[in-house]
């Protein structure tokens, strides 16, 4: 058997950032030497049906070892990729054995510290192995934690034909970071009825709530004419667009406002002309109603300003990005349910809250597969802080074991 942290370390060490400029699939190719070292791995380790698609997505098959009851293919699905934000290139992971609650500075960096008195989930896990990153690259934690533990819980259930259990699927995929990670993912030939991303952070963390996303695009148009010999001609589009946004609120609605259940509108590019300027936003509520609201809070705030400038004109669009995975995962409660009795199984207390953002499980739930989020012991996401409780990870392998066996005790009818 190789262990969690083995090969967690083997994988942090493959350079996957991807990159959101790219046209290509992967968005670099450099994702599809480790797809192709874990498909290879899998087939090493006995996995059933390994297939690496054109898209570079892996898919595997643990076997049935049930005898009697019928229970439904489930799956477990992580990403390869790294953050676009901080290189992912000569990781260099360290591990902090029996963690004693001191500042950990990272040596290649020594600007770069991880204090516990800003990090309340690293004060939890005084006593475990800690990994981490050298300082100058993030450790690769997301989402190559949750690869390493489905990977050992694959070994596992393989090597233990008396755990009994349905039919296990595997999926590893690409450019998660960069939301496209399920954007060829066959749902049908993947045959999983319900799976989880195993893409959390704290020990016990299950979500299935996310929110649900627009964008939406405001063009002001205006009119332009040679400045010289413009007046009581033109109508700067630049600032009808700048008069709008100012009339946004200031202390409510944003990102920087808001937090749990609050959604916010949020302008983050804008292409700015006197004849048209366009605003891009990003919209986000944990119901659609909640979106419809602030899309038309939108539209009337830009009315009321394009009265005030006449001669301009504002022209509105939206376009649906994900939608809450609650929709979709209250249809189906034994998903939820059988993660927590998993994760009581293995003697830990659950976390649950709604994510501020969106998984590859929300937009995979609304593809006919519904898919929570479990902990995979991720923390300080696409920073050089990055770190992983090697304990946590066990955790995870865990949980995962147990639930192929509570799904196959229970099935799906539950509820
Ligand atoms: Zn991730």
């Amino acid at each position: 058997m190789t262990s969690v942290l083995d090969r967690f370390l083997r994988y942090v060490q493959f350079d996957t950032q991807a990159d959101e400029s790219s046209d290509s699939y992967p968005s670099t190719p450099a994702q599809l030497i480790l797809l192709k070292a874990l498909a290879d791995e899998l087939r090493a380790l006995g996995a059933a049906d390994v297939q690496m698609d054109a898209h570079g997505y892996v898919t595997a098959t643990v076997p049935a070892t049930s005898v009697t009851r019928q229970a439904p293919a489930i799956g477990f699905i992580a990403h390869v990729d790294t953050s676009p934000e901080m290189s992912g290139a000569n990781v260099k992971p360290l591990v902090h054995r029996r963690y004693g609650g001191e500042d950990i500075v990272l040596p290649d960096d020594a600007t770069a510290a991880l204090r516990p008195a800003d990090n309340p989930a690293l004060a939890e896990r005084i006593g475990d192995d800690i990994v981490t990153a050298s300082g100058t690259t993030l450790l690769g934690a997301d989402n190559k934690a949750g690869v390493a533990e489905i990977m050992t819980a694959v070994e596992h259930l393989l090597t233990h034909p008396e755990i009994r259990h349905g039919v296990v699927r595997v999926a590893f995929t690409p450019d998660e970071e960069v939301g496209r990670g399920t954007k060829y993912f066959d749902v049908a030939a993947f045959g999983a009825r319900y799976a989880y991303t195993m893409d959390g952070g704290r020990r016990g963390d299950l979500e299935w709530e996310s929110f649900s996303a627009d964008a939406m695009t405001l063009t002001f148009s205006g009119f332009n004419t040679h400045p010289g010999y413009a007046k009581g001609r033109m109508v700067n589009a630049i600032k009808v667009a700048a008069a709008f946004i100012a009339s946004l609120p200031t202390d409510a609605l944003s990102p920087e406002t808001t937090s749990e259940r609050d959604g916010f509108v949020h302008p983050y590019a804008m292409q700015a002309g006197v004849d048209r300027t366009s605003v891009r936003f990003i919209v986000r509520d944990f119901d659609v109603q909640g979106l419809k609201t602030k899309e038309d809070l939108l539209r009337a705030l830009a009315e009321q300003t394009v009265a005030r400038f006449p001669g301009a004109q504002v022209h509105t669009s939206v376009e649906e990005q994900y939608r809450n995975m609650r929709e979709v995962l209250a249809q189906h409660p034994a998903v939820v349910a059988h993660a927590r009795e998993a994760m009581r199984r293995a003697g830990i207390t659950v976390r649950e809250r709604p994510i501020r953002g969106g998984t590859d499980g929300s937009r995979l739930s609304f593809m006919g597969l519904p898919t929570p989020n479990v902990f995979a012991g991720e923390h300080n996401f696409h920073s050089r802080l990055e770190w992983v409780s090697v304990q946590d990870m066990e955790k995870a392998v865990e949980v995962i074991v147990h639930l192929a066996q509570v799904w196959e005790e229970r099935g799906a009818d539950f509820g």
